[in-house]
């Protein structure tokens, strides 16, 4: 079997579903889908995964290249959970295992022995430290309302000045939040759907900030690819301006920072690894930041309040509920009214309950000035199969669509503490109403009102959605369907 891609557009021309070998196809063939010349496709390797030789049947099968889990093989008792939510809720199909993993660790989260963990990548952290860098955190919003899970303390409590502390304690020089990062996304991701409203292009736009949803589309919707907004996730975003602005302003040789984002997410650890993506060195999960606590012996109940380093330091209430679902599309609803009437939206109709709440798809409609906006919110990504088709079919209602892979949003990430007792609604709605407290006592809750997004804006990057702002804060993405054949190579 052979493959070739195109590498301008990422399309893949496949020998065995061709009628004529890519040999034998004349010099002037151009890419189906670009129409690049021949001279700009290359061949793609057909990878042979490599997996652990004591596989048990029902458990999912872990490649040993996977960036973001492993799995302890002898801790395993084959109950299947693990293949069960990967089918069922990731609707990774058939084939849920090897290459084709999204990364999102939700089989973490169900695994009862403990036989599924996040990548440990506690040594890269002390090598940069024994190397000499200067240490960056900086922290997603969800962690603040688990990591305390962890210490015994309230489901949900809000341990956002001990997170600081702790992240000092343990030697990082600067301390920031990724709840900036989440505000830039809003500022150039709203700009962006107003751009593809009034030019009516490529609509229902997505949302892009879930790297286990981006690599789903690539595998199973690479037709779909043009329609997910091109910005960069919050933490991709954070990287690139912390090793490009913010180093700047300190007076900081950039070539001596390690980045580190402190997540509660096992698909970042795979999304910063991505060729596109850049200025993050090293992503750590809610809970294995818990075991490096917990291992250098840090009392983190009395641990004294810290604050965020300024310049780059807390966002508004906007990006504080990234974390959770529905919040990317609230918080881009408010921008986006803003930028089409001039006005923010009044403080009774600043949110929107209909996008809030537990259930797998959640939709409304939303009316500023003259555009009645269709929007749809959907987490765990086999909810997200329907509407995925419609799009596909062209049949699509909607304008916006928010998709993030975990139940309940980032607060149910596969790198946060797990949930016992079979208590998981309960514990979710508790983190994510912790984040929405935040967002109503926030003295700012539009993110054009950031005075460190201001600052960015007005220094160095110009507006959303220039030339410079493109360049830095946009991504691609690519037809990664190939992956799919990968694992089906070794099971044949
Ligand atoms: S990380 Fe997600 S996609 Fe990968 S095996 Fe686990 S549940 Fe399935
Ligand atoms: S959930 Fe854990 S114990 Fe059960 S089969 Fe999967 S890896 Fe093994
Ligand atoms: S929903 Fe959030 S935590 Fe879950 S995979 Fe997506 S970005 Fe990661």
């Amino acid at each position: 079997m052979s493959r070739y891609k195109c590498k301008i557009c990422g399309y893949i021309y496949d020998d065995d579903k061709e009628n004529i070998k890519f040999i034998d196809l004349q010099e002037n063939f151009n890419c189906l889908s670009c129409t690049a010349p021949i001279s700009l496709f290359e061949e793609i390797e057909n990878e042979v995964e490599e997996f652990s030789k004591d596989e048990l049947d029902n458990a999912i099968k872990i490649s040993k290249d996977n960036i973001s889990i492993e799995r302890l093989v002898e801790k395993c008792i084959n109950c299947g959970m693990c293949m069960n939510i990967c089918k069922e809720k990731q609707g990774i199909k058939d084939i849920c295992m090897g290459r084709a993993c999204i990364n999102c660790g939700q089989c973490i989260q169900v695994c009862p022995t403990g036989a599924l963990i996040p990548k440990r990548d506690k040594d890269n952290l002390k090598k940069a430290k024994e190397d000499g860098k200067i240490l960056i955190a900086y922290t997603s919003p969800s962690v603040r309302v688990a990591l305390g899970d962890e210490f015994g303390l309230e489901k949900g409590e809000f341990v956002q000045g001990k997170l600081i502390s702790s992240l000092r304690k343990i030697g990082f020089d600067y301390v920031l939040d990724v709840t900036f990062g989440a505000d830039l996304t809003i500022m150039e991701e709203a700009n962006e759907l107003v751009r593809r409203i009034n030019s009516n292009e490529k609509l229902p736009m997505f949302t892009s900030c879930c790297p286990a949803w981006i690599k789903y589309a690539e595998m199973f919707y690479p037709e779909i690819l043009s329609y997910i907004s091109t910005c960069k996730s919050p933490i991709g975003m954070m990287g690139e301006i912390v090793k490009n602005y913010f180093t700047m302003k300190n007076n900081i040789d950039k070539n001596k920072v390690f980045t580190v984002a402190i997540t509660p997410c096992t698909a970042k650890k795979y999304e910063v690894a991505r060729d596109e993506i850049g200025g993050t060195d090293l992503v750590i999960t809610t809970r294995e930041l818990a075991d490096i606590l917990k291992e250098e012996n840090i009392d983190f109940k009395s641990l004294q309040d810290s604050n965020y380093d300024s310049l780059l330091s807390e966002g508004t209430g906007s990006g504080m509920i990234f974390g959770n679902t529905g919040g990317v599309m609230e918080a881009s609803l408010r921008e986006a009214y803003y930028i089409l009437t001039g006005k923010n939206l009044e403080k009774t109709k600043l949110e929107f309950n209909s996008v809030r709440g537990m259930d797998n798809v959640k939709e409304a409609s939303i009316k500023i000035n003259n555009i009645k906006l269709n929007v749809a919110v959907i987490h765990k990504m086999s909810s997200a199969i329907p509407i995925l088709e419609e799009v596909k079919n062209g049949t699509s209602k909607y304008h916006y669509i928010e998709i993030m892979n975990c139940e309940g949003g980032c607060i149910g990430g596969g790198g946060q503490p797990k949930i016992i007792n079979g208590k998981e609604i309960e514990v979710k709605q508790k983190r994510i109403q912790a984040l929405y407290n935040r967002d109503k006592s926030n003295k700012f809750r539009f993110s054009h009102e950031n005075p460190d997004v201001i600052m960015v804006y007005n220094e160095f990057l110009g507006s959303p959605l220039s030339k410079k702002s493109e360049g830095l804060l946009h991504t691609k993405y690519e037809d990664k369907s190939h992956l799919i054949d990968s694992y089906l190579l070794v099971v044949k």
